[in-house]
């Protein structure tokens, strides 16, 4: 038998036991989004647990849209989320809503009123908050708290009917004012807001709390393992007192630390912020930390999902560095980007000794990592464009690019040796001259002789031009939250996140890519068709570079 290859991580445990011990016949989970805004990197963290938990363990996973707060929620988000998930990669087997339950939920909440388990308050939130006592002390109970069974299912029925305005009434679990978890001191049930819900309208003006709608939500799905993070453990009590006073399918809840990365914010409240106030182009501006950022950047499903299942699932809040997320993604563009060169600080290389109207096709490998992608011809005069970098008139010692009297190969093509440069009346070179060694076709010399540098350049007679996007972290600070007092996530906004080159030189190779194409431009980096880009105009994305420059500035 083959042996297990990675250790199993808790919830897989968990769920093992749960199978073995015949607890449960088959795991069903659940990602339950609040259609509020897009999804980030981190709920990806949460759908491929959800969805990976389900698919290895033969089980199913639904997609239930947490809709409760008709406030802060709209259809526009519910799409996105779909089309996110389908784009990971991921099938869920039903797609639910909480609000589908509200009628099921409003049934079940006067079932508890019957029982004597619920009220209704007249307290207002202050009140409520005040009354509520601290860790250290208990809370004071409600003067509404002993109401008569029939004066509370009256009154329900009339918060229901909309007889109240917003905040005048709650319902309230009766449960225990001077509970030790404050999360069980009467926790409030339902409140009144009258604003039209994106699926039900103005059906409701009473909306189920969080706490109240979750569990009985994964109890009618008969969710087994309803997976979410940390911050709800001090939730879990409440989570399993209405199951239990109610007598519904068991669901149990378990939980996971919340993805942290480096340099970027995931509370979709911020990330509305920064899209809101113009910070950034939208939600799927490729500095983003959202699904779509992501993906119009150039990141792969893959990518996405090999660095969550990476970065495993632990049980205590961490930070994951951002260049782990970049490792996962240049592991991934490097077996599947076809390569091609770019310049995207061009300058002029002239070969003197070529005449003008010579031409050569040259042979470049499309991916050196995967044979099958083939080869591509390149064509080659005796004006070409290179970096400009790759030229110093006075170059130090170790400067192996091009220099007068220094020989440098360029790539697939010949040796070359500098001559001398033109410059302008301000002293800026514009152009670089040299000759080219004809019987180094290929790249190599026929007297054996090391050439230490290699460059990569564009044929000027048939390149095309291209605008090239290249992106930084939008934040400057490991942890934007992280503030001064005075001060928000904005002030460690990184002003320069942004760079757009538009006078960028291609090889012909790239006319007519489509949208998300993933390119290799040797030696510069990972790029993707952005959907800026036309036939006539081209915009690249720069997804990454081929090394983590970051962790040198550091
Ligand atoms: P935010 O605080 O940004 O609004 P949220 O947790 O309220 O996020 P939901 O739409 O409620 O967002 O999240 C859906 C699911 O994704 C939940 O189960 C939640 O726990 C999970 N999730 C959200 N953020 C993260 C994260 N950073 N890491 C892992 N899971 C996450
Ligand atoms: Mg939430």
């Amino acid at each position: 038998m083959l042996e297990e290859k990675v250790q199993k991580n808790f919830l897989e445990e968990i769920i093992e036991n749960d199978l073995k011990e015949g607890k449960v016949k088959a795991i069903q989970t659940r990602f339950p989004p609040e259609p509020n805004g897009y999804l980030h990197i981190g709920h990806a963290k949460s759908i491929c647990i959800n969805f990976g938990l389900a698919q290895k363990y033969g089980g199913k996973t639904n997609l239930r849209f947490d809709d409760t707060n008709p406030v802060k929620e709209d259809t526009e988000y519910v799409d996105s989320i779909k089309e996110d998930i389908k784009w990971l990669g991921f099938n869920w087997a039903i797609e639910r809503y909480a609000s589908d339950y509200f009628e099921q939920l409003y049934q079940w909440a006067i079932e508890l009123i019957k029982k004597g388990k619920a009220y209704v308050d007249d307290q207002t939130n202050e009140e409520i908050r005040l009354n509520r006592g601290t860790v250290t002390s208990p809370g004071k109970d409600s003067p509404y708290r002993n109401r008569s069974i029939e004066e509370n299912l009256q009154l329900f029925e009339q918060m229901r009917e909309g007889k109240f305005a917003d905040g005048e009434k709650t319902l309230r679990a009766k449960i225990d004012m001077a509970h030790p978890n404050m999360n069980m001191r009467d926790p409030i049930m339902y409140r009144i807001i009258h604003t039209s819900h994106h699926r039900t309208g103005d059906k409701w003006c009473i909306y189920p709390m969080y706490d109240y709608a979750h569990g009985e939500s994964d109890s009618i799905e008969n969710i087994t393992h309803s997976i979410c993070t940390l911050e709800f453990d001090i939730h879990r009590p409440l989570y399993d007192w209405f199951i239990e006073q109610l007598g519904i399918f068991p669901s149990h809840q378990y939980e996971f630390a919340r993805l942290n990365i480096t340099n970027t914010v995931m509370s979709k409240r911020k990330l509305l912020q920064l899209v809101k106030e113009g910070y950034v182009k939208g939600w799927d501006d490729p500095r983003m930390p959202t699904i779509c950022g992501l993906r119009r950047r150039g990141y792969t499903p893959e990518s996405i999902r090999n660095f969550c299942e990476d970065i495993g699932v632990a049980k205590r809040d961490n930070l994951i560095d951002y260049s782990r997320l970049e490792g996962s993604l240049r592991d991934d563009l490097n077996k599947r980007a076809d390569r091609v060169m770019g310049v995207l600080h061009p300058i002029k290389l002239i070969i003197d000794n070529c005449p003008d109207d010579f031409v050569d096709e040259l042979e470049a490998v499309n991916n050196p990592e995967d044979e099958s992608k083939g080869t591509r011809k390149i064509t080659f005069s005796n004006t070409l464009y290179i970096e400009a970098d790759d030229f110093m008139e006075d170059a130090p010692k170790k400067y192996f690019r091009l220099t007068p009297g220094q020989e440098v190969r360029l790539r697939y093509a010949y040796i070359v040796k500098c001559t001398h440069c033109d410059k302008d009346e301000n002293g800026n070179v514009i152009a670089v001259h040299c000759t080219y060694d004809p019987a180094s076709r290929g790249g190599n010399a026929t007297d054996g002789r090391k050439i230490k540098g290699t460059i990569h350049w564009v044929n000027a007679k048939d390149c095309v031009n291209a605008e090239v996007r290249l992106f930084d972290r939008l934040f400057d600070a490991e942890i934007p939250d992280k503030v001064e007092e005075g001060k928000t996530f904005l002030d460690n906004l990184n002003p320069n996140s942004l760079t757009v080159l538009k006078n960028c030189k291609m090889e012909k190779a790239v006319i007519g890519a489509e949208h998300l194409k993933k390119y290799q431009f040797e030696r510069l980096g990972y790029f993707s068709v952005d959907y800026d880009s036309t036939k006539d105009y081209l915009v690249f994305n720069r997804t990454c570079t081929l090394k983590d420059s970051w962790a040198k500035q550091k």
